[in-house]
């Protein structure tokens, strides 16, 4: 592996977007990286990449690149030096009570940052307010195997074993287009004999590839599985990983979930789910991966436990090549989700409201244990606080490498909020819709502009190096977060002679935690990448970790019986579902304006449902839900559920002004993203829309 530094011409490095975490050479000319270089030792990839890798140097010299702070005066946002944006922060933050103020992360954040966006908010701001925008990711995945087995690595083994699989269900998993790589992984289950049903309301690539397709309606995925797990008992391969709690009650619930019944309610034929229900109960090693299709849902977690309880009810979990995983989406979001920037968790997966953790951790960054705050808001009640000036409301808000405006549900209440907020401070690297609002906008690093590790869909850590210096006034992050607890009068903490210093410090903080890498070292990463846990200097990673004893505290999983409804629909009412693109990223921030990956937004509708509503290919349509309106013009997709309707989350003002921000899962605080009664409306028929919010000034 190249060891280079800033002064050699090739550097290894991680790609900026999805958890695949694809390592490229960057070539570096002239002091910039003019070429990514695929690097046939990806442990996940193999030297493949897809083209939003390709094109990830484009954004790097943007005109619009941030590269001086920006201070709203007189309504316009104003360059301005460091000392006055660090003063505004002072006076703006120091006089407020702690829990007034807000900290929304990312799980695009290395897990540096993510250590020291954590400790940042519970000891220089002392609020107990912080969490992220992986909330929205696989947050429903998490808790389910969090519940269950007592922690969450993705997959629980290498990529490398999908190929074992001779089953594999892809629930609501669209691979082709979030993460291109692992279709190689499809093709060689196939060329071994094996069977791949992709399970989502939409025809998609991956769909095609896999070769069997079930489309169930929206929001009805665990009732498949609980259909499955039904027809397993009847059929007698009902065979438990381990002894676990739960295993009765949850089997004897799967008695209601008949052919009859799964397939009305999820919109299939009884063939369908007996079909599907033979190749599970025929295979020797069938695995399940979900994707955000059945965890974007306010029952996502348990829609998440329906999966999980028949691989472990019928022995597949946990065994190579079987059993269940999410694939994680956002390049960190494993790493995101590990070392503190959830409203109630600590380093190395600790809980914030474990006495014992939390004083592990006040120990390490010497604070008293009492003075660490107790867990906050999460993600979306944290955005819904925002302005209210009643007891609970936040002042002030800090945002880092995320844009909630486009990406958060309920998009138009949550940028009135954001307005109302007395002060929005937006660290990032190009302009997003966020920072337009923004009181204060910090110019920070981009990917290659900064050292770290990131943890990839497999719990693997690597490195993630620097090849290029910030630009202008732009700062590396890990250096403004300590420059804001200096501007905070609380320095301490936070005063790290170089980033090393911080490194070794995440590292150290993690020991004895689930996800713990106190055994990792820049210098190990630099001869091979490694899974966690990984528990000392000189001792084995963990390919596999998903094996009894589970991590509880007595070592048994806990099965938890789903609770499911499928949904129900007004009369002419369809369900919208979100989702993605294959050339964009999140909420396009960097991907929109980058010109080798054009996207257009539209609606997708099956063309006999455009038909009913006299709409045309091309047509404007304006989509109505109980929580906002949005227009675009009209794809016909033959492929999509005739019920169902597809609009992609990567524009401002536009998928998420449909979707609610206030119904949440009650277990992991997840929007319900995939299933939201709509009405359609040719545009030429409709209203004006109202006049779209600007994007400054705030007054
Ligand atoms: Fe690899 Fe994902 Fe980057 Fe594409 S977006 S190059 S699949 S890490």
């Amino acid at each position: 592996m190249s060891q280079a530094t800033l002064h050699t011409p090739t550097v290894r490095t991680t790609c900026p977007y999805c958890a695949v975490q694809c390592t490229f050479d960057l070539h570096v000319e002239r002091g910039l990286p003019v070429k990514v270089t695929p690097t046939k030792d990806c442990p996940v990839a193999h030297g493949t990449v897809c083209k939003k890798g390709l094109a990830a140097l484009n954004d790097l010299r943007h005109p619009e690149r941030l590269t001086t702070p920006l201070l709203r005066k007189g309504g316009e946002l104003t360059p301005v030096g460091w000392d006055e944006a660090l003063a505004y922060v002072r006076d703006a933050l120091g006089n407020l009570p702690p829990e007034r103020i807000g900290v929304f992360g990312s799980g695009s954040l290395t897990n540096e940052k993510t250590y020291l966006l954590g400790k940042f908010a519970r000891v220089a701001l002392r609020t107990p307010h912080i969490d992220y925008n992986g909330r929205y990711c696989m947050a429903s995945a998490s808790a389910a195997l969090n519940r269950t087995v007592g922690y969450d690595r993705g997959l629980g083994f290498p990529a490398d074993d999908l190929i074992r699989s001779d089953l594999l269900l892809l629930v609501g998993a669209n691979v082709a287009e979030t993460l291109p790589p692992l279709m190689q992984y499809l093709k060689g289950i196939k060329d071994r004999g094996g069977i791949i049903y992709a399970i989502d309301p939409r025809a998609t690539t991956t769909s095609k590839v896999a070769g069997r397709h079930l489309a169930p309606r929206p929001g009805t995925d665990g009732i498949l599985a609980l259909g499955l797990l039904h027809l397993m008992k009847q059929w007698g391969k009902i065979r438990p990983t381990a002894p676990a709690h739960g295993m009765t009650q949850v089997l004897a619930h799967a008695d209601d979930y008949t052919p009859a019944r799964v397939a009305h309610d999820c919109g299939l034929t009884e063939a369908d789910v007996f079909a599907l229900g033979r190749a599970y109960a025929e295979a020797r090693t069938p695995l399940i991966l979900t994707g955000r299709g059945p965890e974007q849902h306010t029952q996502g977690t348990d829609t998440v436990q329906a999966w999980l309880n028949l691989a472990f009810l019928t022995g597949h979990f946990g065994k190579v090549g079987g059993g269940y995983a999410p694939l994680t989406g956002q390049g960190n979001g494993q790493g995101g989700r590990e070392h503190g920037q959830k409203n109630d968790q600590l380093p190395g997966a600790r809980s914030l409201r474990d006495p014992h953790h939390r004083a592990e951790i006040a120990a390490l960054w010497e604070v008293s244990e009492s003075d660490l705050p107790q867990p906050g808001y999460s993600a979306q009640e944290l955005l819904n606080a925002c302005g209210d000036p009643a007891e609970g409301g936040l002042d002030a808000l800090i945002v880092i490498g995320s844009n909630p405006v486009v990406s958060a549900a309920g998009a138009g209440q949550v940028t009135q909020n954001l307005r109302s907020l007395k002060h929005l401070i937006v660290i990032d690297f190009l302009p997003s819709e966020t920072a337009g609002l923004a009181t204060l906008v910090l110019p920070g690093s981009m990917w290659c502009e900064e050292d770290g590790t990131t943890t990839n869909l497999e719990g693997r850590v690597q490195r993630r190096r620097r090849a290029v210096t910030t630009p202008g006034a732009a700062r590396e992050d890990w250096r403004i977060l300590c420059d804001l607890a200096a501007a905070l009068g609380r320095p301490h903490g936070f005063t790290y002679t170089d980033f090393r210093a911080l490194q070794d410090e995440f590292f150290r903080a993690t020991r004895g935690g689930k996800a713990d890498y106190s055994g990792l070292s820049a210098e190990r990463l630099d001869r091979a990448t490694a899974q966690w846990p990984v528990k000392n200097a000189s001792g084995p990673d963990t390919p596999h970790v998903y094996a009894p004893p589970f991590l509880t505290p007595d070592g048994l999983a806990t099965l938890h019986v789903p609770q499911l409804r499928a949904p129900s629909l007004a009369p002419r009412a369809l369900h919208l579902t979100t989702g993605r693109l294959g050339n964009q990223y999140q909420s396009g921030t960097q991907t929109r304006r980058n010109p080798a990956l054009k996207a257009e937004q539209t609606v997708q509708i099956h063309p006999d449902t455009a038909r009913e509503h006299g709409l045309n290919a091309g047509d404007l349509v304006t989509l109505r839900t109980a929580h906002g309106q949005a227009t675009a013009p009209v794809t016909l997709t033959p492929g999509l559920r005739r019920d169902t309707v597809f609009i992609a989350f990567h524009w401002p003002q536009s998928a998420n002004l449909l979707t609610d921000p206030e119904a949440l899962d009650p277990h992991s605080r997840m929007p319900g993203f995939k299933t939201t009664p709509v009405t359609l409306h040719p545009a030429h028929l409709t209203l004006p829309l109202p006049t779209r919010p600007t994007l400054s000034p705030v007054s």
